[in-house]
């Protein structure tokens, strides 16, 4: 067994933390605030290839893995979640990446990491959230064409996407059920397709976040993902595979960001005579904290080596992501109370941290459909 990080993950995680700490801390706040994407900071990312590192190089990435990913956005995120959401503007390239075909890498990859577009996978609708088999999203086939009607909610990139993964219904009878299902490549130009993006959310309102209504939108038999019906719920089990893997790092991200604000803040503080620092309290909290983040920290990576090795286990992806966004929470909590009243105004940045850090107990399956898949895998289906 090898914890040694190699030279080549060593160095993208410092490049990609002198990038975020150079850039974020000026503007991050005013992002927040104003709910907005932050556009200038997404095209330096791509210029430095951060935007779709595990993309193969022939098709414009690094070609690096899925732990590197990971700790590039970690990193991202430990300075600022809202803005370190810019590396999502790739969301579904994964999917094409493993499961399309040669023309559909090389028309939609590309442009990901050069800056020139972005996008989004579309699976949550009004009536179907955790349970994606409950779609109602209909793609019928029409000649060489698929006409799509249906509702998205919740669809990260939504108002700013050019083209997004669209989970569908392609074959409403078929059985088993889960071959009902077909994930198409919808250019967000075509007619039909409306965006109408979400405003007021607690946390990362860097992030673009859309409902989508989709009333007959005609997409060619060429964007169905690997060009074959039936394939849909398997690869967007895969692309969940990868993605809790991404959403715990954020969890990892939020806590040690959250982290590093109170060591400096109680060292600074001082109540009673001395600093915050000197209460065995505080340094009981200061210790927790660590220990908690470090755990997540090494089962987020166990879990993204193993998905970078072929090795793919749903459980250990879901109790590192199911331990991330809990560890995400309470660290960011618990760093907030160091700060007493002063963590609960906007002027210091750990109260965004607080309210950043809950949607990675949301997105990407809530924890309890983590525990779910934890217990099935150790219980069986009951
Ligand atoms: C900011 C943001 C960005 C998002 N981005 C995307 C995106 O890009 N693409 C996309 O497709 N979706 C996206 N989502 C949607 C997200 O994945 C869903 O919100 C999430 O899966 C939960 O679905 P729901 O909100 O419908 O909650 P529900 O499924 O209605 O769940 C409500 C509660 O019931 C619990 N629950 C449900 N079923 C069970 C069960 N079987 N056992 C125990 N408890 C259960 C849940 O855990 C939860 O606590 C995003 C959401 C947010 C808020």
């Amino acid at each position: 067994m090898d914890f040694e990080l190699t030279n080549r993950q060593k160095q993208i995680r410092l490049t990609a933390r002198e990038f975020a700490e150079g850039e974020f801390p000026g503007v991050a706040r005013e992002y927040d605030r104003r709910e907005e994407f932050p556009k200038e900071l997404w095209k330096k990312a791509c210029e430095l290839g951060f935007v779709g590192v595990f993309i193969r190089k022939e098709y414009g990435g690094l070609g690096l893995g899925f732990l590197e990913f990971a700790m590039v956005m970690e990193e991202f995120w430990r300075v600022d979640p809202g803005c370190g959401n810019i590396l999502l503007t790739a969301f579904g390239s994964e999917l094409i990446q493993l499961y399309g075909t040669e023309e559909q890498k090389r028309r939609y990859l590309p442009p990901l990491t050069k800056g020139k577009a972005i996008m989004g996978t579309a699976i949550t609708e009004p009536d179907a959230g955790s349970d994606i088999t409950g779609i109602l999203t209909l793609a019928k086939k029409d000649g060489n064409e698929y006409v799509i009607n249906g509702s998205k909610q919740f669809i990260t990139n939504g108002s700013i996407a050019n083209y997004l993964a669209v989970f569908c219904l392609t074959d409403p009878e078929a059985e088993p059920r889960f071959k009902r299902f077909g994930v198409l490549m919808v250019e967000t130009d075509r007619p039909g397709f409306n965006a109408l993006k979400i405003t007021g959310k607690m946390g990362i309102r860097a992030s673009d976040t859309a409902e989508i209504r989709l009333s007959d939108v005609r997409v060619p038999k060429e964007n169905l993902i690997g060009g074959k019906e039936g394939e849909g719920f398997s690869q967007i089990m895969q692309l969940f595979n990868i993605n809790r893997v991404i959403a715990a790092s954020q969890g990892i991200g939020v806590a040690q960001g959250a982290l590093d604000k109170a060591i400096q803040y109680v060292k600074k503080r001082r109540q009673f005579g001395q600093p915050l620092a000197a209460f065995q309290a505080t340094q009981f909290r200061i210790a927790e904290m660590a220990t908690w983040v470090e755990a997540a920290r090494n089962l987020c990576y166990q879990a993204g080596w193993m998905l970078d090795h072929g090795k793919v286990d749903p459980k250990i992806i879901s109790i590192a992501k199911y331990l991330a966004g809990e560890v995400g929470v309470k660290v960011a909590n618990e760093a907030l109370q160091l700060h007493g009243g002063y963590g609960y105004v906007a002027d210091y940045d750990i109260e965004r941290f607080y309210r950043d850090a809950k949607i990675v107990e949301i997105y990407e399956g809530t924890k309890e459909i983590e525990k779910n898949t934890i217990a099935r895998e150790l219980l069986g289906r009951l």
